[in-house]
């Protein structure tokens, strides 16, 4: 077999196409190559955890079919940060005694994250009545229970809260919290062992639990791998009337390439959805934050905030920490407006640098989970078209970049074309509400709602 860096070079070349040029040079080129484990994961450590979150958030579907043509179909690939690749040297070079059937202790709980701090209203009431009920009587009512939303809405949070109170009413009960991520890692590091034991200590770590969390599952994603190992967990777990609660930001069918006897599997039980909060709901989450830390800060500071940020409550709380912070610098007991419109002008210019073509159309891309280089290539497939055009109608409507440049990104297309793409959009969000709702969820990962 070729020797595993050259064939990473064709990887590269592969994505050097597919890709545009920022996250290629910014992200991929200085991946390091940590190893081909038996000839079926591929381990890459990227430059910072900002390139590994980048990449697996936006550029796994091209990373996959570049490394699947190059190394083998079957290749399951494991993308690190610098700490998690020390960890994982350090887990490799232990003694093998090391793996054990070691019970884990249980999941720790971040105590601000509670049901009191949790501010209701007509925006999460049912999914907060749902996880009530499923702190209350964990296994017995809503299984599994399924949350779903946009980033910073309160789904961790939930999560949270959930086993907060259960460790407070109930602490002979078993929870385990863990992100899709770190399934994900622990099923690839029990796999890489050869050891059967630590094959089973992976089971019965995630299947001796009353109660599983996993936050985040749209991140399963492309992994047939993991997949396959957390259907057997779940079903596991829900034969055992065991609570299984997961989050993600969109509903099971519509994660691409998630199994669907999985998808199934997920709105089985009880489906729920977190809408972004509306203005009061807001005000009085800033409210409870402010006193929670003990903030001093006026009444219609408050009520800027709230007005300028809608849709991710953890931006806007990260807002009023931004306030709270500039008014002490000026040694002021007391926010005022002065110090929210400055602390407002300097995340919109960071939004703002933030915001070019590749970035729009890399969340357009997650969102419909499709390869960056089809929407940029010329490709007519339904399932490329519609991400194409409103990728175009996006940074039309956000940029102030010409047609031209616009028709030269999307592969060289006419400047009719955007016009063309742009009107189709406008109008299919008056009457298409999945297009409208495609929008806005895209909106929304990008920050600009
Ligand atoms: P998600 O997991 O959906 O991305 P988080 O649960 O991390 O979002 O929430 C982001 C931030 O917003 C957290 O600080 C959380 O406490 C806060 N938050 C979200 N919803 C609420 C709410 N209804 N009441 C109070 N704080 C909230
Ligand atoms: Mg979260």
């Amino acid at each position: 077999m070729e020797n595993i860096n050259s064939l990473w070079q064709k990887v590269l070349g592969k994505l050097q196409i597919s890709l545009s040029s920022v996250p290629y040079e910014l992200w991929f080129e200085p991946i390091e190559v940590l190893e081909y484990k038996d000839n079926k994961v591929l381990i890459l450590v990227a430059p910072s955890t900002t390139a590994r979150n980048q990449i697996l958030k936006n550029h796994l579907g091209a990373l996959e079919d570049a490394v699947k043509t190059v190394f083998d179909a079957e290749t399951e690939i494991n993308v690190l940060d610098a700490q998690e690749k020390e960890d994982y040297l350090a887990e490799k070079s232990k003694q093998p005694s090391s793996v054990t059937f070691e019970d884990e202790e249980d999941s720790a709980f971040n105590e601000k994250f509670t049901f009191e701090n949790f501010v209701v209203g007509k925006s999460n009431q049912f999914v907060y009545a749902g996880a009530r009920a499923v702190a209350e009587s964990p296994g017995q009512r809503f299984n599994p229970f399924f949350i779903y939303g946009g980033v910073g809405l309160g789904k961790t949070h939930l999560l949270h809260a959930i086993g907060n109170h259960i460790k407070k009413t109930a602490p002979h009960i078993k929870i385990k919290y863990v992100t899709c991520e770190k399934f994900m890692n622990d099923y690839i590091e029990s796999m890489l062992s050869k050891r059967e034991e630590s094959k089973l200590a992976m089971r019965e770590r995630y299947r001796n639990v009353d109660v599983l969390m996993v936050d985040d599952i749209q991140f399963l994603s492309g992994r047939a791998g993991t997949q396959e190992e957390f259907f057997h967990t779940f079903n596991d777990l829900y034969q055992n009337q065991k609570q299984i609660i997961i989050t993600s930001d969109r509903p099971p069918n519509e994660i691409a390439t998630l199994a669907e006897r999985l998808s199934t599997r997920f709105a089985s039980g009880l489906t729920q959805d977190i809408q972004a909060p509306d203005f009061e709901t807001r005000v009085a989450i800033l409210r409870t934050k402010a006193q929670q830390e003990r903030y001093f800060i006026d009444e219609d500071v408050i009520a800027f905030i709230a007005d300028k940020i809608s849709t991710n409550i953890r931006e806007m709380v990260a807002l009023l920490s931004k306030v709270h912070f500039l008014a002490t610098l000026q040694g002021k007991k007391s926010a005022t407006i002065a110090e929210a419109r400055e602390a407002l002008n300097q995340s919109i210019d960071t939004q703002k640098e933030n915001l070019n073509m590749d970035t729009i159309t890399d969340a357009v891309c997650s969102y419909y989970g499709v390869m960056k280089g089809d929407v940029v290539g010329k490709k007519k497939s339904k399932e490329i078209v519609e991400p194409r055009m409103v990728a175009e109608y996006l940074i039309t409507e956000l940029l102030g970049v010409p047609l031209l440049s616009i028709g030269k990104f999307f592969g060289g297309r006419d400047h009719s074309t955007i016009v063309y793409a742009r009107d189709k959009i406008t109008e299919l969000i008056k009457t298409d509400p999945a297009v409208k709702k495609a929008v806005g969820d895209i909106k929304s990962m990008i920050s600009v709602n």
